[in-house]
């Protein structure tokens, strides 16, 4: 049932042959012009004819089976590993459909329940799934072309904003023909590395984030110095807090040290945010929210970082970077965490050469057919191994403690222990590393005290971090981690530190007026859905305080 040679593959199965047909015909009416829609009614046939495609060299960009075929899909997926999976069950909301240990397992990338009753239920979601594999493939125009070293702390994060920012990009290893080519047509010498050239001749050399942010077109300059709210931070709590803010007309500024995103932005997939069953890029749900705060009103201001907060009488002071000041009646902290470090002075220097801290979105791709090690035992290291060991050949999990379960949310444990590339190992520590780029590490088992080298390719460090509050002044209560105290939390772990004649607010601070939300607070749950959820909770809370300060009844 073959069509068009050159173009991509889309193969169903389903072991009913008049239902095969009429899906087949349906597919290519829709999707023919781009897709071969090949079919098969049984897993040899299948599995024959995929054989053929991939020793032809075809890619196969999306796989959809009936629920009597799902074990199709892994010999299927060795054979094209960048296919999307699709596996279509019956309506059964109850966790004995096989659609809920499938997708937990990460057995298939997306489902699809029959019967649907008109052909757009179909076709919508097959475009979207279509989609996410085109997304993936390397782009055919560039916006911009990278000249640099592999394995670059730099070059790292100009490929961290491109994949944010949904720029298409490519990337030229310096000293190959195209990279000098690249750099000729620039009028560069590239001596200083990197060097970023945009597709209307724009060149910047050794780009700061300014420069880049720039290069992209979000404005980075600071021209405004009064406001009602000013939000800093632009993760998923500074972002939802800027949508709800200038949504519900306020005069809002949103000020960002980096680019917009925070933590949520660098996840591959976040599978636990309400109303994206086949999980979401964060990277992307990140993006949409942003333009969502600009289109309804805020001023986005990035890579300016805040560096102080003045409280002079009823007004609350931003102090940035570049030595402008915002004034504003509200301030909303959202600045997240950073990352603890390691602490290995090797691996340290070798930041960006082979070593990274968190998972890095655009990292993955490059990990394919590598030997991973990733430090930490929480969800993100989880979903980090689960999302590299779909590209490298190996992906190790070093453990301090004596279980995983402990940290990490159970769905991910078992998903880990049934994939066979990933390995964990309990009680374990980093002691070393060398090599330039990285090419070993040293770890030891604290339980035995043997110690090992062990041949490494990347190593991503997750063991959680500090939060970004050191800029703050002392007005702002914080715990001994630096976590910014809010609400009767303020009461109730120091009473001394609240000194109004009145109960703070929720997600207010110490300083009246002031107010944190997202991972940032004391005792904050550190997932994106509860930053969005205090996002948005925060406006309102910060509209009760300017009634009050103004004189005005409180709000129903
Ligand atoms: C790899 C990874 C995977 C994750 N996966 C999931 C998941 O699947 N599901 C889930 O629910 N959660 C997940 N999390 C956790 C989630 O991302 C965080 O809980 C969430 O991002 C917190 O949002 P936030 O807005 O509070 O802070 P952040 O996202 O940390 O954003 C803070 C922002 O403030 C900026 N900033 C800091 N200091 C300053 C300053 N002085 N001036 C100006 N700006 C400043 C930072 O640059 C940053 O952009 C993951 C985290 C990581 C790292």
């Amino acid at each position: 049932m073959a069509t068009s040679p050159d173009l991509p593959v889309l193969f169903v199965v389903d072991h009913d042959p008049a239902a095969l047909d009429v899906l087949v015909s349906d597919l290519s009416r829709r999707f023919g012009r781009g897709f071969a829609v090949m079919g098969a009614t049984s897993a040899e046939s299948a599995l024959a004819a995929l054989r053929q495609t991939a020793s032809d060299g075809r890619p196969v960009a999306l796989l959809l089976v009936d629920d009597a075929h799902e074990a199709l899909l892994g010999p299927a997926h060795e054979l094209h590993p960048h296919a999307k999976r699709v596996l279509m069950v019956d309506r059964d909301y109850t966790t004995r459909s096989p659609a809920v240990q499938a997708m937990t397992l990460g057995r298939v990338d997306f489902h699809i329940v029959r019967p649907w009753g008109d052909d757009e239920m179909i076709y919508g979601p097959m475009a979207d799934f279509l989609l996410a594999w085109t997304r993936e493939q390397e782009p055919t125009f560039e916006l911009f072309r990278i000249v640099g070293t592999e394995g670059d702390g730099k070059v790292l994060q100009l490929r961290d904003v491109m994949a944010r920012f949904n720029m298409p990009y490519g990337f030229y290893p310096s000293g190959s023909d195209i990279a000098r080519q690249a750099l000729s047509e620039a009028h560069v010498d590239g001596d200083h590395l990197p060097v970023m050239i945009r597709h209307d001749g724009q060149v910047f050399v050794d780009p700061t984030m300014s420069d880049v942010a720039h290069a992209i077109g979000v404005n980075v300059t600071n021209d405004v110095d009064t406001c009602e709210v000013a939000i800093v931070g632009a993760g998923p709590a500074g972002l939802t807090a800027a949508v709800y803010a200038a949504s519900e007309g306020l005069d809002t500024v949103l000020l960002e040290k980096a680019i917009s995103g925070g933590q949520a932005g660098t996840s591959p997939l976040i599978r636990n945010y309400p109303g994206f069953p086949h999980g979401v890029s964060g990277g992307v749900l990140m993006e949409r929210t942003c333009e969502q705060a600009w289109l309804m009103g805020a001023h986005i201001v990035f890579a300016q970082q805040a560096t102080d907060l003045e409280i002079r009488g009823n007004q609350r002071i931003v102090h940035l970077l570049d030595g402008t000041e915002v004034r504003a009646r509200i301030v909303v902290l959202a600045t997240g965490i950073e990352w603890r470090r390691l602490g290995v002075p090797h691996l340290e220097k070798l930041l960006g050469s082979g070593v990274f801290y968190g998972a890095a979105v655009s990292e993955s791709r490059a990990m394919r057919d590598q030997d991973v090690f990733i430090v930490g035992a929480g969800n993100s290291a989880g979903q980090a191994a689960l999302h590299l060991a779909k590209h490298a050949r190996t992906v190790t999990l070093l453990v301090r403690g004596a279980t995983l379960d402990a940290s990490m949310s159970s769905y991910l444990v078992r998903a880990i222990e049934s994939t066979g590339s990933i390995a964990v190992r309990l009680r374990t520590e980093v002691v070393d590393g060398g090599g330039e780029p990285l090419e070993w590490i040293k770890v030891v088992n604290r339980a035995t005290d043997v110690i090992e080298r062990m041949r490494a390719d990347a190593l991503f460090v997750m063991i959680g971090g500090e939060p970004n509050t050191r800029w703050l002044p002392d007005e702002v209560a914080r715990d001994t981690h630096g976590y910014v105290i809010t609400g009767r939390d303020l009461l109730e772990t120091d009473p001394t530190q609240w000194v109004y004649d009145r109960e703070p607010l929720t997600l207010e601070t110490s300083v009246p007026g002031v107010f944190a939300v997202g991972d940032v607070r004391f005792r904050s749950i550190k997932r994106v859905a509860s930053a969005v959820g205090e996002g948005a909770t925060v406006v309102r809370i910060a509209q009760e305080h300017l009634r009050a300060e103004a004189g005005e009844p409180a709000l129903r």
